[in-house]
């Protein structure tokens, strides 16, 4: 069985498997992005992809992370609200094992004993869903605030149109 082969977006092969162990790993391409790859039934596979920037947004970062010496960053794209994926910020420092993540208009989420910038995305979408329920489930959340305004309602509840006079 051969190592998989990926494509990082600035067009260089990627070698997904090979030594070691855990399920899944970090990858970072001569470019800078680092990729999350993950041992699946099929063998490893790529799941994100995190793209270096030069800055992150100021606003809801802390000083001392954006000023730690080795700070890097990053973002990724998340499905945040239905299915437009949004761009999620990272600032992260090895040294400081310290990570924050910012979605759109979300507040920063500040992580600790992160080792791996893919794994502050891991634990950053663990939080998301875990405070973000389905619609369908029951009940009122206790975690998410009750939104002011209408629910998107769907168009199937309009009244049909009047049928043709007999
Ligand atoms: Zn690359």
């Amino acid at each position: 069985m051969h190592d998989l082969v990926g494509l990082c977006d600035c067009g260089k092969a990627l070698e997904f498997g090979g030594a070691g162990s855990g399920a899944n790993r970090e990858l970072r391409c001569d470019c800078g992005r680092l990729h999350d790859v993950a041992l699946e039934a099929s063998g490893w596979a790529a799941v994100a992809q995190l793209t270096p920037e030069r800055s992150v947004p100021v606003a809801g970062f802390s000083r001392e992370l954006r000023a730690a010496a080795d700070a890097e960053r990053f973002w990724f794209t998340f499905p945040l609200r239905g299915d437009v994926a949004l761009p999620v910020h990272v600032l992260f420092s090895r040294a400081e094992r310290t990570a924050e993540v910012k979605a759109a208009d979300l507040k920063v989420r500040h992580f600790e004993d992160v080792d791996l910038a893919t794994d502050a995305r891991r634990q950053w979408i663990g939080w998301w869903q875990s405070t973000h329920r389905p619609h369908r489930s029951r009940g009122p959340s206790p975690v998410v605030p009750r939104r002011v305004g209408r629910l998107p309602v769907s168009l199937a509840h309009r009244r049909p149109a009047q049928p043709a006079g007999r």
